[in-house]
């Protein structure tokens, strides 16, 4: 059973991880972009964490959108709307909850997802934070489906994330400013999608 304090401390280790990982993402999109999303994430998270406070007594689908729309106002780039779009519509598939199963969290996330696909219109293997994401909930989905427990499913979901961004290196990007570059955004990783393992691994810590 996922619980609001669960979702809250998610959002608060996502804030940390940008932090730690500013350099380290910025770094990513400066061999194919222009340098900034880790400085993108970082902003976008920190307001995050600085706004939770006013927010902690909502119910889970509030604090999702708030997050998504300070995202939205705050991140900036391709991916602050993408991000804005994949938690605002997580928080429509999660309504007035105030707690989740580990299947009905994948779901609504797979929702937000379909909502970053239907704004962003990326396809797999475009090198895109998608390219994580679709993956990674379409597998976990499929395993909870066959009657795997949520339990097992947490490290398997950071395994899956971590294996997909290994994945994008070799794609030639085709979405975002790194598509500008052609096949030379051939070999690099792509910051988006290493963004979002960095989500996934603190949601699994939150939810452990
Ligand atoms: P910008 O490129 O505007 O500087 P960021 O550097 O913050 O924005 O984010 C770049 C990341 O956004 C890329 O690495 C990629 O994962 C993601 N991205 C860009 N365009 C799209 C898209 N159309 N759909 C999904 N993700 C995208
Ligand atoms: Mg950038
Ligand atoms: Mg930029």
């Amino acid at each position: 059973q996922i619980e609001k304090t669960h979702i809250i401390h998610w959002l608060e280790l996502c804030a940390t991880t940008y932090q730690d990982n500013q350099d380290f993402l910025t770094d990513l999109d400066r061999d194919i972009g222009d340098a900034d999303h880790g400085l993108n994430m970082n902003r976008g998270f920190k307001k995050v964490a600085e706004k939770l406070p006013q927010i902690v007594e909502q119910n889970i689908g509030s604090i999702l959108k708030n997050t998504g729309m300070t995202l939205l106002s705050s991140v900036g780039g391709a991916s602050g709307p993408l991000y804005g779009t994949l938690f605002i519509r997580t928080a429509a598939a999660v309504g007035t909850r105030e707690q989740l199963t580990f299947e009905e969290l994948i779901d609504a996330l797979k929702s937000g997802v379909d909502g970053v696909v239907s704004r962003g219109k990326a396809e797999l293997g475009d090198k895109t934070m998608c390219d994580v994401w679709l993956p990674v909930l379409t597998s976990i989905k499929a395993s909870l489906d066959k009657g795997t427990s949520a339990d097992h499913l947490h490290n398997e979901m950071v395994e899956l994330a971590e294996a997909n961004v290994l994945a994008t290196i070799e794609m030639q990007a085709k979405k975002g400013r790194a598509s500008y570059l052609g096949e030379r955004s051939i070999g690099h990783q792509d910051p988006g999608a290493t963004s979002s393992l960095l989500m996934i691994k603190a949601l699994k810590q939150a939810i452990a």
